[in-house]
């Protein structure tokens, strides 16, 4: 049985997002383009001899019991195969919480991983996919990651090709937006063909490696409810621009940001304003990274 697993468990962004209806069970069904980015969370994982999941965390103000998706995800395996030893699981979370970036669900998709590795449980990654859904609808697309369409109410994954590299400037305005307002305000009857971003559009300019056309083509139909709440995040969006994005865009329900640059220099620039310059006041977390492609999980160490 291995002691310790030290894993990452990564942020994703939307490239597109659009809600297609409300089904009778409550759920939305959307279309969304997913992409992983280098913003991680660090989880590790201990054998403990007694039974129980402990969970510690740098984060105050996070759940450690069953509210937190991780222990959820370690229960859900372990009780399962009626695994007789403990965990204790460090999450040291980086990823901005409450914020369109699934943080929480690969949180929980990287304890699956984690769990099923450690106790040697033998699932494969579309097991693992199955159970992940009954946590939340975005962790199988967690165990994919990369680039990819996620569709029904995010179980259905195709996988697309690799994102051409680029810099991606993450900014997070001080608020905090709840993903079930967002869809619960979301008014689909009242929505132009303008208000929906082109998906099917974005999948063949990811075809073409083109990052002009992705970008140009980088819509959140959520949008519609965030901003009008939070103006800040246009307000953000606007400065990316003008600090020489090719395109920003809101990711999930919100309230990240994301800005899309090739040029490193200018990355690096806008970075430094948002960061530190006089547009501090706009975004409370801001980071520079990039799209992340690889879709192996690994054990650190
Ligand atoms: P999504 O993009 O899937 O809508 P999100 O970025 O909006 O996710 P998360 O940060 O994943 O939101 O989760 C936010 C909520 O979930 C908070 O209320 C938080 O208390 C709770 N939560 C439970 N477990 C975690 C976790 N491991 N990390 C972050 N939040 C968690």
């Amino acid at each position: 049985m291995i002691r310790h697993l030290g894993l990452k468990a990564y942020g994703k962004v939307n490239l597109g997002l659009d809600v297609l209806r409300k089904r009778e069970d409550g759920y939305h069904e959307v279309r969304m383009i997913m992409q992983t980015v280098g913003l991680y969370d660090k989880i590790d994982i201990y054998l403990k001899e007694t039974p129980g999941i402990e969970v510690v965390t740098n984060l105050y103000y996070l759940p450690v019991n069953e509210n937190n998706l991780v222990y959820k995800a370690a229960k859900l395996l372990m009780e399962e195969f009626h695994i007789l030893h403990g965990i204790r699981i460090h999450l040291n979370k980086f990823i901005p919480v409450s914020a369109g970036m699934a943080g929480g669900s690969s949180d929980a998709a990287t304890v699956l991983f984690g769990v099923n590795k450690m106790f040697q449980l033998g699932l494969t990654r579309e097991e693992l996919m199955e159970r992940g859904v009954k946590i939340g609808a975005d962790v199988p697309y967690c165990l994919m990651r990369g680039t990819a369409l996620s569709e029904g109410i995010g179980e259905i994954l195709t996988p697309l090709p690799d994102m051409p590299q680029c810099q991606v400037l993450i900014a997070k305005p001080g608020v905090s937006v709840s993903t079930k307002f967002v869809y619960e305000h979301l008014d689909l009857p009242s929505l132009g063909q303008e208000d929906h971003p082109d998906i099917d559009g974005m999948i063949e300019a990811i075809g073409n490696r083109n990052i002009f056309q992705v970008s140009e083509r980088l819509g959140n139909v959520l949008e519609t409810v965030t901003i009008p709440e939070y103006p800040v995040i246009a307000q953000i969006k606007d400065k990316m621009k003008e600090l020489g994005a090719v395109n920003a865009l809101m990711s999930g329900s919100g309230p990240t940001v994301f800005g899309i640059f090739t040029s490193p220099r200018a990355a690096e620039m806008a970075y430094e304003e948002l960061r530190y310059g006089e547009a501090k006041t706009l975004a409370k977390q801001v980071y520079l990274t990039n799209f992340y492609n690889t879709r192996e999980v690994t054990n650190e160490q």
